[in-house]
């Protein structure tokens, strides 16, 4: 008895202590025998011996994942050999693992009883990263995915494992299932022990891929019929004490014997990749090794399971390259449309400044200034285009959105978004009327910018799709949720119920005929909707075809306590409608090389009343500091020279200019660099073109700042 015992704790200790998970079910699919690591990596539950046992995937597992490791149980089993899947399995927390399981069938006792013994590697990293490039390989529900199965030429036989169960117990087999068997033995008797034992050796010695067992001086304890045939030696037992030097040469051992005594030295998991050249071919190997006390000896020991992964391994590098590639396109074109972006807005800011000085100059000859004016208007649409179509692809004003700890004033919102459209109602039948209710706190916590964006283009739709009627936008506050509503409504054309769920597609619009009366890109909504997602608010639509819409935004907005109010800082938080009052003496430096950018900036700080001093480069400006007192410096920050971040930081070392406000600007702003530029006491940072309530909001706080320093 106690041989038996002995033998049976030591191939437990060993099927137990296996490092990755490992099951052995039946041919109805009934679970016999489970290691320690497929409760605890793979079910992620605490282990109970013989828990499982007369289980099915069913009782574990989700029913449609049940499912498909029932149809890969029943492959397995029909195909013979080891064959590999891919599963993957659901947690309770929504997370998915991926494993990759090589399945074995083996027959006993006269091909009538069947094992299926599965071993599970975890390769959730690469179907990650095969989702991130968009692989269609996973179904909805993000349970199966590409269910492939590969036949593994070298493992690609069936074991006749049946002259390894001793008679005695092959014989209770040719009356009963090996099931119902282990279910009435209570493993204390001999039998039961017998039986379990004669289960463990099988599956120990038939399992797919290699496994072996190795004591501190690294000597084998124990190897499979995969190994011994892979060595080339005759059966288990001609290993026993013997290292793998002994079998392989020493340029393949003693890698090996480096890794093994890196896992002796530890308690942890290890997992390696591991080349080895066989018959002349290189293949690679996953092994998974850890150490464990021996109970039977004062030493540890040493359990591994290493599988052929030459073919996974492939998968791996290319999925690898692919995300390498993918990453470096998105960097491409993300530099891309900076450059763009910079190389369009920068222009396109002179030729508006230049339409203001010409405006200027002409008032004698009224035909011009109708002419010059309307340039003007097609100039500032096709900037706001190319605004929308860089709005569409980039992600960097997402960011800006988020930005939410700055005042908004709504009213301010409003008014100033109806002030934009009362002209162009002028020759249209259309009413437009804004309700604003009492209750509406005049300072709300939000980006007013970016809800300004939202209110124009929801607005300018309404109007554009209405050739009569009334266009109105009502704003309230539900204060006990904190919410701000703004519905926008017209007696305008309409959308069809079909159709209403698509406008918010980029590149939507629902008249694409090439005449249409009805201008625009089909990116305003798309880009209302990515903002309010941002948000985290909704919007929604009612709409009638010949009758109007009606759009409703919710947005959620705190409102600011006074506590807020007096620690916000930065220029463009809030618009203030007091006048400028300006020294005539003081001086503004403006640095850009562009000369039709700075043109455009000088004209608009002089009409405020102030000098203004325009230089090209970081060291030009240096030297206009050196004879100059400037209240204020507007600064490019590509500047031919060098960059105008670099002359920022030289600016804000110098003790004799390191209270001069700053204003930084650039044809594209990304977020590092506005984080950096106010980091390193920039007062604001601004895309170009800067417009004219920017710069006297700017003007503004220098006031409200100077005034609080003298009080
Ligand atoms: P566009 O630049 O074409 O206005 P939007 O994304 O703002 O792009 O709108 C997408 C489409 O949704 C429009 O082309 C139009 O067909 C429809 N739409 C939007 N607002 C309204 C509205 N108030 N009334 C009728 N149709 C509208």
């Amino acid at each position: 008895m106690s041989s038996i015992n002995n033998k049976f704790d030591m191939l437990r200790l060993y099927f137990d202590s296996l490092p990755t998970p490992v099951s052995v079910l039946d041919e109805n699919g009934f679970y016999l025998y489970c290691n320690e690591a497929f409760y605890e990596s793979f079910l992620k539950t605490s282990y109970k011996p013989f828990s499982l046992l007369g289980k099915r995937n069913s009782d574990l597992i989700d029913e449609s994942t049940a499912k498909i490791f029932d149809s890969n149980h029943h492959l397995a089993q029909k195909l013979g050999g080891t064959q590999c899947f891919e599963e993957s399995i659901k947690h309770p927390n929504g997370e998915h693992d991926y494993w990759l399981s090589l399945k074995k069938p083996v027959l006993i006792y006269n091909g009538k009883n069947c094992l299926i013994i599965s071993v599970f590697i975890n390769i959730t990293q690469r179907k990650l990263n095969e989702k991130k490039l968009g692989l269609d390989i996973f179904d909805q529900n993000n349970q199966l995915f590409l269910n492939y199965i590969y036949a593994n030429q070298s493992l690609n036989y069936l074991d006749q494992g049946s002259k390894l169960i001793p008679k005695s117990i092959s014989d209770q087999f040719a009356q009963e299932s090996l099931l119902s068997c282990l279910k009435r033995f209570d493993f204390k008797d001999e039998k039961s022990i017998m039986l379990m034992r004669e289960l463990l050796e099988i599956t120990l010695l038939n399992f797919p891929g290699n496994i072996y067992v190795k004591d501190d001086e690294l000597r084998l304890k124990f190897i499979n019929l995969n190994l011994v045939r892979d060595l080339g030696i005759e059966k288990p037992s001609d290993i026993i004490n013997k290292t793998s030097e002994d079998f392989l040469p020493a340029d393949v051992a003693l890698p090996l014997k480096e890794d093994d005594l890196k896992v002796m030295a530890s308690n942890q998991l290890f997992s390696f990749e591991e080349p080895v050249t066989l018959n002349g071919e290189e293949r690679c190997y996953l092994s998974f090794k850890k150490s464990i006390n021996n109970p039977y000896d004062k030493g540890k020991l040493l359990v591994g399971i290493s599988v052929d992964y030459t073919i996974q391994k492939q998968l791996d590098t290319n999925i690898k390259q692919a995300i390498n590639s993918q990453n470096l396109n998105q960097k491409a074109k993300e530099s891309f449309i900076t450059n763009i972006s910079h190389d369009i807005r920068t222009p396109i800011t002179g030729m508006l400044g230049l339409i203001s000085e010409i405006k200027k100059e002409l008032t004698q000859h009224p035909e011009l200034e109708n002419k010059i004016t309307t340039l003007e208007s097609l100039t500032k649409e096709f900037l706001n285009f190319f605004n929308s179509i860089l709005e569409s692809v980039e992600n960097k004003d997402s960011v800006v959105a988020k930005k939410v700890n700055s005042i908004c004033n709504v009213r301010n919102i409003v008014n100033s978004s109806i002030a934009l459209f009362k002209p162009s109602i002028m020759y249209q039948e259309v009413s437009l009327n804004a309700l604003i209710a009492n209750d509406v706190p005049n300072h709300l916590i939000g980006n007013e910018k970016v809800i300004k964006r939202i209110v124009i283009n929801v607005l300018g739709n309404a109007i554009k799709f209405s050739h009569k009627g009334e266009v109105k936008i009502i704003v309230t506050y539900d204060k006990t949720k904190a919410y701000l509503n703004i519905i926008v409504s017209d007696q305008g054309i309409g959308i069809s119920e079909a159709d209403s769920h698509k406008i918010f597609e980029r590149f939507t619009k629902l008249d694409l005929s090439p005449n249409s009366q009805y201008k625009g890109s089909g990116l305003g909504l798309f880009i209302v909707k990515k903002y309010i997602d941002l948000l985290g608010g909704t919007i929604s639509v009612k709409s009638k075809l010949g009758k109007g819409s009606t759009f409703s935004i919710k947005l959620p907005m705190k409102e600011a306590d006074n506590n807020v109010l007096s620690k916000v800082s930065g220029a463009d938080e809030f618009q203030s409608e007091v006048d400028l009052i300006v020294n005539k003496e003081e001086k503004i430096l403006i640095v850009e090389d562009n000369k039709l950018a700075s043109l455009a900036l000088k004209n608009m700080i002089e009409m405020f009343g102030f000098q203004v001093l325009v230089v090209e480069t970081g060291k030009k400006a240096f030297e206009a500091l050196e004879t100059n007192d400037f209240k204020c410096l507007f600064l490019d920050i590509g500047l031919p020279d060098q960059s105008g971040m670099d002359v920022l930081l030289e600016l804000k070392k110098n003790v004799q200019y390191k209270a001069l406000p700053v204003v930084m600007l650039s044809g594209d702003i990304t977020k590092e660099n506005d984080l950096f530029c106010i980091k390193n006491g920039a007062t604001a940072v601004y895309t170009k073109p800067i417009q004219k309530d920017q710069v006297k909001n700017i003007f503004l706080k220098l006031e409200e700042k100077k005034s609080k320093n003298i009080n």
